[in-house]
């Protein structure tokens, strides 16, 4: 069966070039250069039954440049090119990844296609990149039915042999090719000499039609708790109405130390509608709000457990909750699992 594949350009380490200023992103043309081709056929030559349109946003970014609107952005190509695609890959920079793909998975409401980002920790015109691997294991992913291999259809990260759940990751590696992990779902898929999926484990929807929810508020604010933290620090915040939402990152299962302040934080957050997603500074595992009394100041309507989500997750589904949802609604939708992230 031939395949058709979709390939996005943002920028990252994939493909960036030393520079005096340090690694800036080079542009597609000279990284189709670069890419291993054999007597006179190009790299994308190599996947028989493959073919492939290329885009690139423009001008690409180091990661840390991304933002709402370029996952708007990124929503709409997909959405342009649905139709006529059987898959997407998104070569994205590795520091903000795991948000771009949290930010996608709520974004692309009933998505029924492969979106897969990925990237490099080594540049492309680095003798030891990683790139190359990496970007042929998302094309076989996403050009899954010249391969015989099964759809998967929600947003992915693949990495380093690994097929991860988009709104599951974190990057936890500077350096180290093994640059993200899912602490609490399993791998979706393993890329060694076989391919193997976990067909279990994968997504399955209700909705069937693609429909793009992409507004996202910028009005949230992540806070870290810490032995002797002061809540005080954000009642003038919330009085002035300048948040709308806290991601709270709770001691272990959900726990605040035992101080009026704190309750007095949520019963501000409750009078002015700010939404508190309460989610926890442990890699792996989860909230469960109740399971220590120290976690009972946060049973109010106005806070949700977070459970097993991921920083990333939590504050793009926040930001995107409070986009694109009446605040009489905002609870709810938050304790729904939207795209497999709880
Ligand atoms: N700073 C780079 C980026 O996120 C890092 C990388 O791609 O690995 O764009």
């Amino acid at each position: 069966m031939a395949s058709k594949v979709y390939i996005l350009y943002t920028g990252g380490t994939f493909g960036m070039l030393k520079t005096a200023e340090g690694l800036t992103p080079g542009n597609w043309s000279s990284i189709i250069d670069y890419l291993p081709s054999r007597n006179g056929s190009t790299f994308f030559d190599n996947f028989k039954n493959v073919s492939f349109t290329f885009d690139v946003l423009d001008p690409p970014v180091d990661s840390s440049d991304i933002n709402p609107s370029q996952w708007g952005a990124i929503g709409d190509l997909i959405r342009e090119h649905y139709q006529s695609h059987d898959g997407f890959i998104i070569i994205h920079g590795t520091d903000t990844m795991a948000y771009t793909a949290s930010a996608l998975s709520f974004i692309l409401q009933g998505l029924q296609k492969p979106v897969i980002l990925t990237g490099a920790q080594l540049p492309i015109f680095h003798p030891r990149t990683d790139g190359v691997v990496n970007l042929s294991n998302a094309i076989y992913l996403a050009g899954h039915e010249a391969f015989g291999l099964p759809k998967l259809p929600e947003v992915m990260i693949c990495f380093n042999d690994d097929l991860l759940r988009g709104n599951r990751t974190s990057k936890v590696s500077t350096n180290d090719f093994e640059g993200f992990d899912s602490p609490n779902y399993p791998n979706l898929a393993s890329l060694e000499q076989e391919i193997v999926v976990n067909t279990n484990v994968v997504l399955h929807r209700k909705e069937k039609e693609l429909k793009l929810l992409e507004k996202f508020s910028n009005k949230v604010v992540n806070v870290t708790v810490f032995p002797g933290y002061n809540p005080q620090i954000l009642t003038r915040l919330i009085k002035q109405k300048e948040i709308k939402g806290i991601v709270l990152k709770t001691f272990g299962s959900g726990n605040l130390p035992n101080d009026k302040a704190w309750e007095e934080l949520v019963t501000l957050c409750k009078t002015h509608k700010v939404q508190v997603l309460a989610t926890t500074q442990c890699p792996n595992g989860g909230v469960d709000i109740g399971k220590y009394s120290a976690s009972n100041v946060l049973v109010n309507e106005v806070v949700t457990d977070g459970k097993d989500i991921t920083s990333e997750a939590a504050l793009t589904k926040l930001m995107w909750v409070i986009g694109n949802f009446p605040a009489d609604e905002r609870s709810s939708t938050l304790r729904e699992s939207i795209s497999g992230e709880i």
